[in-house]
């Protein structure tokens, strides 16, 4: 019986026409406001996806991504011509739980004439630094090896273990997919006592808020530049290359305080100290709203493992009052030389204590290692400079190939290990 049943016609039966005019009106009337629809939709699909493009490419300028980061500037975006060429397609982010790379640089040697000219700290400023043009091209391997800058201070949370101690774990990081995560550390930037040897000698701001770099030529002229100096180039190169750098992650800068920060003399020695304070101000905002963050790189710059518990007690709260009150809290140390502290022992207890949580030192791997019972992070970065360029050249070939980057025009003669 059901079978046989008709099924009704779903939904209202249409209206019958009353006579052929009446008809032809309302179908009219139908196909005009079937227009007006297609018409609207037609320019809400325009709207949205301006809207969208203007978002899209304001967040690939911003370097960040769909899932959002966390130094979103509201300065730009509005009202600027969008370059429809220029929309990056959505990037699709994976966990990453490899290694999270880590390299350290020292000043670039932005006048190799002054660096290499035969006086006492040539060999040191051959074997620690690298020159501008080093730089230049150890940025670009690292970009084109797939390596994304990550900001430090991300990386790690404390939490609790099974048996209530404060222990430090690693936060879900999620990277481009193909990407390699990379800290990258510039220690001991624009200290004085390498002026003389073919530094800057301060990172300043120019009239339109960016970083430019002060200093004198070996003529002893002024110079501001954009060319000499690792973070103006880093700018940069993110500028060309904003996907280098994630959710706007940039360096992080390790300060001792005794010469001062960032070419400032705000040491407490520092007759001027009040209006050095002053000029450096705008400089760490601008490096902090960017995406730098700082690490405690000891006062007054010395190796941890060559130093009593009251020695370094005593550099942590020198460093905190007249270093810390003008960077934030920081949970980073670096440490100069690669001396490290004992897990265990005063010294440690007493930096845990302030706050610090992770501890950067170098060596030939970029090694972590997270510390049972207690909240301590213990690093090793990597140290692109001459030495590792001369002689490590297999070590770093994941990175840069250091046969293509080292500057033989301007570096003394003193070998290397590749053809
Ligand atoms: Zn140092």
């Amino acid at each position: 019986m059901a079978a046989k049943e008709q099924t009704p016609p779903r939904g209202p039966s249409p209206p019958k026409p009353r006579n052929k005019a009446a008809a032809a009106a309302r179908r009219e009337a139908r196909v005009r406001q079937l227009w007006q629809r297609l018409v609207l939709i037609a320019l809400c699909v325009v709207v949205i996806g301006i809207v969208d493009l203007r978002a899209r490419v304001y967040r690939q300028e911003q370097g960040l991504t769909e899932n959002d980061g966390y130094f979103v500037r509201d300065d730009v975006g509005a009202g600027e011509d969008v370059p429809v060429q220029s929309t990056p397609e959505p990037v699709e982010r994976v966990a990453y739980t490899g290694i999270v790379e880590n390299i350290v640089i020292r000043p670039l040697i932005a006048y190799p004439e002054l660096a290499f000219d035969g006086d006492d700290q040539e060999a040191s400023m051959d074997a620690w630094h690298l020159t501008v043009s080093e730089y230049k091209k150890l940025l670009e391997s690292l970009y084109n090896n797939g390596y994304v800058l990550v900001y430090a201070p991300d990386l790690y949370e404390e939490t609790t273990d099974a048996y209530g101690r404060a222990v430090m774990t690693p936060r879900e990081l999620y990277v481009p997919k193909g990407k390699t995560p990379l800290i990258l550390n510039f220690d001991d930037f624009y200290t004085t006592s390498m002026r003389e040897n073919g530094t800057v000698y301060k990172l300043i701001l120019d009239e339109n808020g960016e970083f430019a770099s002060w200093g004198l030529d070996p003529q002893g002229q002024e110079v501001v530049s954009y060319e000499l100096d690792a973070i103006t180039i880093l700018e940069a190169f993110i500028a060309e290359h904003p996907d280098f750098s994630l959710d706007g992650a940039r360096a992080t800068l390790g300060l001792s305080g005794k010469e001062g920060i960032l070419g400032y003399a705000t040491q407490s020695a520092s007759p001027t100290r009040t209006a050095e304070i002053q000029a450096v101000e705008p400089v760490i905002h601008a490096l902090l709203y960017n995406g730098y963050t700082f690490a405690y790189h000891s006062y007054g710059h010395f190796d941890f493992s060559q130093q009593t518990a009251e020695a370094v007690q005593q550099d942590v709260d020198q460093w905190l009052s007249e270093v810390g009150s003008l960077v934030g809290e920081t949970t980073l140390v670096s440490y100069p030389y690669g001396g490290r502290l004992d897990n265990s022992g005063q010294a440690m207890s007493y930096l845990l204590g302030k706050g610090f949580r992770v501890f950067q030192s170098m060596g030939i791997e970029s090694y972590v290692n997270l510390t049972e019972g207690l909240p301590i992070v213990n690093m090793d970065r990597l140290h692109p400079d001459g030495q590792t360029l001369r002689w490590n050249r297999d070590i770093y070939l994941d990175f840069f190939d250091a046969k293509e980057i080292f500057d033989y025009d301007v570096r003394p003669d003193l070998g290397y290990d590749f053809e």
